[in-house]
């Protein structure tokens, strides 16, 4: 496709984005590039679930949002549609460095996150790596600097900040923190703040939760104006 077009369609993604404020049911509805679109049917995402509703089109303005919506209710594509489609409206590339990083609590949580990035991020160019204990960790370093999308365990992320000369940080658009009670709860609280602050400040961070109470402190330390979205259980 020739450039100019392109950059027309980037640009009109942009103003539906911006002027977008409504709650939709379906995937197709929301403000979200062909590639994404595509990748979201192909694996038979059709209809969003609350919090998804409720959180991708706010995150996709480039907002800081506290999710917080039991297990099971979707927050996964809830943060990773928005960290694809506000890398691609930036043009992100390969050579474009770290643009977002998204800590889990556990290595199954962030296998689980990494293997429905690579579903739908699939007909994006980014590249994506998995920073998790247990692998090589030579290996792991060496392919951190051409990262542009990072999904890690804490205890991990955390070492190869201070060791790797290479991994520069510098660059990071967005930060997710998945399923943060449980991080705290496994005792990672130090961790998570040496992590934090040496990160970027400006830059979009998303934390979402189980509930909202029992991350509050992370809340204040990481978060900037954030939007509150909650989804309350139905009997
Ligand atoms: P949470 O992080 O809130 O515990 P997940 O993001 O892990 O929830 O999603 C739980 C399950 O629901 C997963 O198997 C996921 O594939 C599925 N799921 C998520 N969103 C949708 C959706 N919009 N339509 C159908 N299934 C979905
Ligand atoms: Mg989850």
């Amino acid at each position: 496709k020739k450039r100019q077009e392109q950059e027309q369609e980037l640009q009109d993604l942009e103003e539906r984005v911006s002027s977008f404020s409504e709650v939709v049911d379906h995937f197709e509805d929301l403000p979200l590039s062909q590639p994404t679109k595509s990748a979201l049917k192909n694996a038979h995402f059709v209809k969003c679930t609350d919090i998804q509703k409720k959180a991708i089109y706010v995150a996709l303005k480039g907002r800081d949002i506290l999710g917080a919506a039991k297990t099971g209710s979707g927050k996964t594509l809830a943060f990773l549609i928005p960290v694809i489609e506000n890398l691609y409206r930036r043009k992100w590339t390969p050579y474009d460095g770290l643009g977002a990083l998204i800590i889990s609590p556990t290595r199954e949580l962030a296998m689980q996150t990494f293997e429905t990035l690579v579903k739908i991020g699939r007909l994006h160019s980014f590249s994506a790596g998995l920073i998790i204990g247990g692998n090589d960790y030579k290996q792991e370093r060496d392919r951190l600097s051409r990262m542009n999308i990072l999904v890690c365990t804490p205890g991990r992320l955390l070492q190869h900040m201070d060791q790797a000369i290479n991994f520069d940080t510098s660059s990071l658009q967005m930060l997710v923190l998945d399923e943060a009670d449980r991080i705290l709860d496994m005792g990672f609280r130090k961790t998570l703040d040496a992590i934090i602050t040496s990160l970027p400040k400006k830059r979009q961070t998303m934390l979402f939760s189980a509930t909202q109470t029992s991350v509050s402190d992370l809340a204040r330390l990481s978060l900037h104006d954030p939007d509150y979205i909650s989804v309350h259980e139905h009997a």
